[in-house]
């Protein structure tokens, strides 16, 4: 072999090698990182970083084509306790679904995993089709035991009353989801206010002139009252931010990327509820891809979701502030306590549980009287009990700007 060739050869060997290691760099590189592009920053553009110690680690759900839209809701019912304890109490066969998700449950406390099973079971064929997560979130709650999709039904009452106070209609609906409309004809750069758009959903509205109803019982056209209200508050309130509509100018949906405020608190009649989990939708109708920020019950850090990607928010949310939001669809709310004085309800706390979003503690003290224990000014959050009792929590009541916790044994 003369000299030349040796050193042809050599020169090779180190090129191809140099091309194996870039290639094992690259393939370390895409394993570790995950892909950094639009959808990598949160909504708020906040930076994210890896837990730390004591934080609780979750796990994320492979995307198996176009799935982002599932795997953010299933992370929402993941994440959400009452839930998970509803499908375990479940033992009969028909609720195919329970059972899916109960595997994959098991699956994703330890690992992270892949959502074909689930796929087959709610029919969905084509993988790299983008769907609408409300959509499958619904679709999930539909096909689950009775006592799981319970958590989320609330029973909506429209009524329409004519001028001279005769009932026309009177009908009772079940919704998974509370839609808001985001449509704002006179200026859609201005933010949309949560709060404000869920009054307006149950604001009435009255009909005269051409759009007067017919009365039987007036035997003739009358203005009547249009109204809505909650008849029964589901344990999980979803509010959907309706960002795809119709646009009759173009004929075809189009998506209302406006800014929303979004409350950690909503307040209704009855009951308020806690904000716990957001699914955002980020870019176009067509082009778009999901990600939920939810706050865990176990350690109270909000992580942010992105298929298999998971990480805790580096800069977590103040629960005592709104949230400003350009991608906002799905807000998952749990009921926090009951308004009214004089209910029966009770709301059982352990340590840990959260009470308006506010960690209970549980102190444990032979001195302290039972008896003080009922009332605790907020910001302490925590009730002294005596060591060996059980307590329930069974009311919060907000006196002056403080806030009362009432507990009495079980
Ligand atoms: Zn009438």
């Amino acid at each position: 072999m003369t000299d030349s060739l040796f050193n042809t050869i050599i020169f090779l060997l180190i090129l191809k090698t140099c091309e194996i290691l870039n290639r094992i760099r690259q393939i370390i590189r895409s394993v570790k990182t995950p892909k950094i592009g639009l959808h990598e920053l949160d909504n708020e553009g906040l930076s994210i970083m890896g837990s730390t110690g004591g934080d609780k680690v979750y796990h994320g759900l492979y995307n198996e084509g176009a799935t982002c839209y599932l795997n953010s809701v299933l992370q929402v019912l993941f994440m959400t306790k009452v839930f998970r304890e509803a499908l375990e109490c479940n033992s009969e066969e028909k609720y195919i679904v329970d059972f899916k998700l109960k595997r994959l449950f098991t699956t994703l406390m330890e690992n992270e995993t892949y959502t074909k099973d689930i796929l087959l079971t709610l029919g969905i064929e084509n993988v790299h089709e983008q769907c609408d997560a409300a959509e499958y979130f619904e679709k999930i709650l539909s096909m689950v035991n009775p006592k799981a999709s319970k958590l989320f039904k609330g029973e909506l009452r429209h009524s329409t009353t004519c001028s001279n106070g005769h009932i026309t209609s009177n009908e009772i609906g079940p919704f998974w989801t509370l839609p808001l409309s985001m449509a704002d004809p006179l200026d859609s750069s201005n933010t949309y206010c949560v709060n404000d758009g869920f009054c307006d959903f149950f604001k009435s509205s009255t009909v005269s002139g051409e759009n007067q109803m017919y009365c039987d019982d007036c035997e003739m056209k009358a203005d009547a009252t249009i109204e809505c209200r909650m008849e029964v508050y589901p344990d999980i309130l979803t509010l959907l931010l309706k960002r795809f509509e119709f646009d009759y100018y173009t004929m075809t949906y189009v998506k209302i990327n406006r800014s929303v405020e979004v409350p950690h608190t909503l307040q209704t009649e009855e009951h308020d509820y806690e904000l716990y989990a957001i699914v955002d939708h980020f870019g176009t109708l067509r082009g778009g891809h999901y990600t939920a920020k939810i706050k865990s019950f176990e350690d109270h850090n909000w992580y942010v979701f992105r298929d298999s990607y998971v990480k805790k928010l580096c800069f977590q949310p103040n629960s005592k502030r709104t949230e400003r939001s350009n991608s906002a669809y799905l807000l998952v709310y749990k009921k926090s306590l009951v308004k009214n004085e004089h209910t029966t309800n009770q709301i059982p706390v352990n340590p840990g549980d959260e009470v308006a979003g506010e960690p209970v503690e549980i102190k444990t003290s032979e001195d302290d009287d039972p008896d003080d224990a009922g009332l605790e000014e907020h910001g302490h959050a925590s009730v002294s009990v005596p060591e060996d009792s059980q307590w329930d929590l069974w009311e919060r009541v907000d006196v002056e700007a403080h806030i009362y916790l009432c507990i009495t044994p079980t």
